[in-house]
């Protein structure tokens, strides 16, 4: 484990554009992790003037909760949190990620595969705990075997573009080497649905996103939107991952692991809550029009501490 722990001001991009967005699943209600992830995202775009949309990341529908999407809108209007634009669904989204899987033309290749036999493969463990695809149906599916899932061929290791390297704003620099730590990953999942790594690309590339800023247990997906962008002759955006909140086990807190709903009835100390986990110092406030100018400029100019996550390697 690589942890390295420094202070510097937040690098600020540059103000003349920026598109933001906030993405959640709306598999359940927003908890006190998914609003640092918006916070996070909305102060960035206040504080550069930018634009800030909210997308639907409903893709997998079998996860979506009926009344999610509806509530997280409710709770983000009573924190003030107001959107730009109109809000997108990924559900109806589908026929872009239909072009965008075509023009990835031969890259992307039928698989047979089911998740036992790719962990039986025992290749290696994957930087996000799934098991790395050994290529069995690189060549072609096997005989007998139908097609279940769809994946994106990835360089060998050694091979031009197979180590992935950006510069996130808060976590320094993070490299990753897809055949290694990803292999050849999931476009087209076994039950129809598109994969979230394919979607959330041509979602932002689509939307003109300039800025993403999330939580950073998304940072292990990063190497693969950016591979995926580079495919599809599409920019990469600027990334900020900001730490994420976990239980005392370490895990994120998440609907998984019952995170309680945002408390609405009081509003105004939810917020202060978010933002102190974000480390701003916005000294007392006693209303939400109070709050969020003094947490834009404190933001703007706080002093945060950098620190590399565990499973990857930073050089600054
Ligand atoms: N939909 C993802 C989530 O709720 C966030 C995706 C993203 O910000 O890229 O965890």
């Amino acid at each position: 484990m690589d942890t390295l722990t420094f202070f510097s001001y937040l690098p600020m991009p540059d103000a003349t554009h920026y598109i933001g967005r906030f993405a959640p699943s709306p598999t359940g209600l927003l908890h006190d992790g998914s609003l640092v992830a918006a916070m996070a995202s909305y102060l960035d775009a206040k504080a550069h003037q930018g634009q800030w949309l909210v997308r639907m990341e409903d893709v997998d529908e079998a996860r979506t909760a009926p009344g999610a999407a509806d509530a997280i809108l409710n709770a983000l209007s009573t924190l003030q949190m107001m959107w730009d634009g109109t809000v997108v669904y990924q559900s109806q989204r589908t026929d872009l990620y239909l072009d965008a899987f075509d023009k990835l033309g031969r890259l992307a290749y039928p698989c047979g595969c089911t998740r036992r036999e790719i962990v039986d493969s025992q290749i290696g463990v994957a930087s996000d705990g799934a098991a790395v695809y050994p290529g069995t149906c690189r060549e072609g599916l096997p005989v007998g075997k139908p097609t279940r899932s769809y994946r994106l061929l990835v360089p060998d290791v050694g091979q031009a573009e197979e180590l992935i390297r950006f510069e996130d704003r808060w976590q320094g620099v993070v490299q990753q080497h897809l055949a290694i730590e990803v292999g050849d990953f999931v476009l087209k999942r076994a039950d129809g649905f598109w994969t979230y790594q394919l979607a959330v690309v041509v979602d932002d590339a689509e939307q003109g996103v300039t800025h993403v800023v999330r939580g950073a247990d998304l940072l292990d997906s990063t190497a693969r939107q950016i591979y995926l962008q580079r495919q599809l002759g599409l920019t990469t955006p600027s990334y900020l991952h900001v730490p994420v909140i976990t239980n005392a086990n370490g895990e994120k807190l998440s609907k998984q692991y019952d995170a309680q709903p945002l408390d609405l009835t009081q509003p105004l100390q939810t917020l202060v809550k978010a933002a102190w986990f974000l480390g701003l110092e916005i000294g007392r406030v006693n209303s939400i029009e109070m709050f969020w100018p003094l947490a834009i400029a404190a933001w703007a100019g706080q002093r945060i501490e950098r620190r590399s996550t565990a499973r990857f390697k930073t050089d600054s």
